[in-house]
């Protein structure tokens, strides 16, 4: 079944989401048995849409439409557009798998476009489904998306899965090695340009009651665990003054952090213009943890994100300072360790332009936004430009079964990614003019 209408990707992504590990849910990881299948299915529906297919060294399922008129080369200039196969556990059907399959359908329609109205692109289209963005077999995230672009580490082939497979192990199985996906790399020709279409995984849009949206850029994050250390003692007996309570300490200080997001995302601090900040406790680990003990240690996450890294790290470093003076006024101490850290992604602005073209064609006006969770994008703008396209999402709820779109959003989207790649070629023909 070829794939050309949003109904037609919509009925792909409910079969791709029988493709699963579990019986109870969608769960499909990198080269695993289920892997293989969503790589097979979506060879089949490229197959029959007439375009070439292969799969590279790292495990990507890729197609391709090249226009008669051009030389079919590994130089033929080209634009890839692809997004992940692979699933968290207990997952939606939509994160990652649209964009793979918007992909198959806009090159679809080029191919028919060509074959039946003479209307030819100036370069060639790939489209590409990564293996691995996820990350949850093996821990390291966006391993499909790092080999194309050059940056496949080696070390990684010791990371194991909860079964101990090491992940050079799992290649093998999977008919690949280290040496095959190090070869994934584009680096000797890339793309023009990669573009991605994702669901929001957010509320924005819908709050805007937007159907599509141009990203910006993706955020910048980094991770702490913050310790708070007081002293232990006895419920009943310490005295409320004489108490150096280590959770009391971790909840005003979490407090502060939400307060100055707060103040930041309001526009109130002058200093800060990135208005893309968003900073979250997520775990708190007390000791000893009883109920007549006073806390003597607190272990608090922090996840702190913007599109400015400078910015996201001023706002850092005035939330450790507040650490400091809260923990000093206790008579606590406090440290934190740094537990992850990426530098934001920009988009590149020639096809932030043609996205927007693209959204106001179907009739909406273009509307731009962050994107504060990590997409394929983030690797492969190491490569080559990349712009994304985000789709609404019902509540913005992700990562879950109820992940939800409506078949006009995905109509549109088809609609404007088509007319994006129209006004990338109508700009790539006057430049080589
Ligand atoms: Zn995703």
């Amino acid at each position: 079944m070829p794939l050309c209408s949003a109904a037609d990707v919509l009925t792909a992504c409910d079969v791709l989401a029988t493709l699963s590990c579990s019986e109870h849910g969608i769960d499909r990881r990198y080269l695993t048995s289920e892997h293989a299948a969503a790589n097979a299915t979506m060879a089949a529906w490229l197959a029959a849409a007439g375009l070439r297919i292969w799969q590279d060294g790292a495990g990507n399922q890729w197609g391709r439409w090249c226009p008669a008129a051009l030389q079919d080369t590994d130089a033929t200039p080209r634009l890839v557009i692809g997004s992940h196969l692979d699933s968290v556990p207990d997952a939606g059907r939509y994160d990652g798998i649209l964009g793979v399959l918007l992909g198959i359908a806009a090159l679809t329609h080029f191919q028919h476009q060509a074959q039946y109205h003479g209307h030819a692109l100036p370069f060639a289209l790939e489209v590409v489904g990564f293996g691995d963005e996820e990350g949850v077999r093996f821990g390291a995230t966006l391993l499909g998306s790092h080999a194309m672009a050059g940056g496949w580490q080696p070390d990684w082939e010791a990371l194991e899965d909860e079964e101990g497979v090491s992940l050079g192990e799992a290649l093998q199985a999977f008919g690949l090695s280290g040496q095959t996906a190090t070869q994934a790399s584009l680096q000797d020709a890339p793309p023009l340009g990669y573009l991605e279409v994702h669901i929001e995984q957010g509320p924005v849009l819908e709050a805007e009651r937007l159907a599509l949206g141009t990203v910006t850029g993706i955020a910048g994050a980094r991770r702490f665990t913050v310790n708070f250390v007081g002293q232990a003692g006895h419920a009943g007996t310490t005295p409320m003054a004489l108490r150096q309570d280590a959770l009391c300490a971790a909840a005003e200080w979490a407090l502060a952090v939400e307060a100055l997001a707060r103040d930041v995302q309001a526009g109130k601090r002058s200093d800060m213009s990135d208005h893309s900040l968003v900073a979250t406790v997520g775990c708190c680990e007390l000791r000893p943890g009883a109920v007549n003990v006073i806390p003597g240690r607190a272990a608090l996450s922090l996840d702190i994100r913007a599109l400015d890294d400078a910015q996201r790290d001023q706002a850092l470093d005035e939330l450790l300072s507040t650490a400091q003076r809260i923990a000093q006024r206790r008579g606590i101490s406090v440290s934190h360790q740094q537990t992850h850290a990426a530098d934001a992604v920009a988009c590149d602005a020639q096809l932030m332009q043609a996205i927007d073209t693209g959204i106001a064609s179907t009739g909406q006006p273009a509307f731009r936004l962050p994107s504060g969770a990590g997409h394929d994008a983030m690797a492969i703008s190491h490569l080559c430009p990349v712009g994304m396209l985000f789709v609404r999402c019902e509540h913005g709820i992700s990562h879950h079964p109820l992940e939800s779109v409506t078949e006009g959003d995905v109509a549109r989207a088809l609609s404007a990614l088509i007319a994006s790649i129209e006004a990338l070629a109508a700009k790539h023909t006057a430049s080589a003019v």
